[in-house]
């Protein structure tokens, strides 16, 4: 993803979230389908990059991957696998939130998406993965199973059995709205909502699927394949559009997966890079060495240059977590072990380099 959230708002990227504010109320005015001159792809776009941009942890990905997800971008990547799913904002435009800032712009409740009934929409749900360390770093991908309501593989969220016709709906008789005269303290007025029989629909079957009792939707597991991208966090969390719970005719919630990462025995990950201690012996140290170290990528030999001291870090590079931009490094550092006891041709020795005067 190359989009240019800066560029598409015309601001910097030192902007402060009121000068993106007010560039974006600017440009959604200006673009808003609903007015004359506007335009839905520019407003899509708009809107896109506020939603990133205005959430300080999506901008810093963002900044730093290019991506408001991480370093993969996608969060879920692509794949077959996942069918009907889409990764973070990218693909499934937000018609919930661009309605709020509306409301907030016309003072009233109007919908972007014109008078129709919103669809309704699944719980969301939310459940926990522990990953290692290194599933962390080079990413993995996980099988999880969910249970909770789904639709119906019998009836396809039809609600009727197989084979039978449909017939016009008794409560709304076909329309798929009602009218119904509510109470207010201006008085009473008329109030048109969709039909609760049909879902709007207009018709009902015949006969009801026996599987989920003609709900469309049932309780069952249902299994997902997750990837977690390379260098995700812990306590990170990832959302699967669509993945929550499903409902009667409407949307699916979505599904956030939580991201624990088990801490490795001998690294610890700061930013992109991994940090470890190495103890070397005061020999080593003074005259230079070559100590085996254990990396992510397997045994590697390590370089202890002359006259290295106590507390000196060690750089080896792109042995870290994987970015957009190559690897992090692996920082090793340096501590001297000082013998607890010399022996006396030990101290000979360095009662010489006492003399040279070190
Ligand atoms: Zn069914
Ligand atoms: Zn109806």
């Amino acid at each position: 993803m190359t989009k240019d959230y800066y560029k598409t708002l015309g601001v910097d990227k030192s902007a402060s979230q009121e000068d993106l504010k007010k560039a974006f109320r600017k440009l959604a005015h200006q673009y808003h389908p609903d007015k004359k001159g506007g335009d839905e792809a520019k407003f899509k776009e708009v809107n896109e990059a506020y939603q990133v941009l205005s959430d300080e942890k999506k901008r810093a990905n963002y900044d730093r991957f290019g991506s408001a997800d991480g370093p993969t971008g996608g969060g879920f990547g692509g794949g077959q696998n996942y069918g009907g799913f889409q990764g973070g904002f990218q693909g499934d435009f937000d018609f919930g939130n661009i309605n709020d800032i509306f409301s907030e712009f016309f003072g009233d409740n109007r919908g972007f998406n014109g008078g129709g009934e919103a669809k309704p929409r699944g719980r969301d749900l939310s459940t926990e993965i522990k990953i290692t360390f290194e599933e962390s770093v080079f990413g993995v991908k996980k099988r999880i199973a969910v249970n909770k309501m789904a639709t119906c593989n019998t009836c396809q969220g039809s609600g009727a059995k197989a084979g039978t016709a449909l017939k016009q709906c008794p409560t709304c008789g076909g329309r798929g709205k009602i009218q119904e005269m509510r109470n207010s303290m201006f008085g009473s007025f008329a109030s048109v909502r969709q039909c609760p029989t049909c879902h709007g629909v207009g018709k009902i079957p015949e006969e009801k699927c026996t599987h989920c009792k003609g709900s469309g939707v049932h309780k069952k597991e249902v299994e997902f394949e997750i990837s977690v991208p390379a260098g995700i966090n812990n306590d990170e969390t990832l959302r699967l559009s669509g993945g929550g719970e499903a409902v009667a005719h409407g949307i699916a919630g979505d599904l956030y997966i939580k991201i624990s990462v088990t801490p490795h025995s001998t690294f610890k990950r700061v930013g992109n890079d991994l940090v470890m201690d190495i103890q070397i012996k005061l020999s080593d140290a003074l005259l230079g060495a070559e100590y085996n170290i254990k990396t992510l990528d397997g045994t590697i030999a390590l370089k202890i240059p002359e006259g290295v001291t106590h507390g000196e870090i060690l750089r080896i590079r792109g042995k870290g977590v994987p970015t957009r931009n190559g690897r992090g490094d692996m920082l090793v550092t340096v501590k001297i072990v000082m013998p607890k006891k010399l022996s006396k041709s030990a101290k000979h020795v360095v009662e010489e380099l006492k003399k040279e005067g070190l």
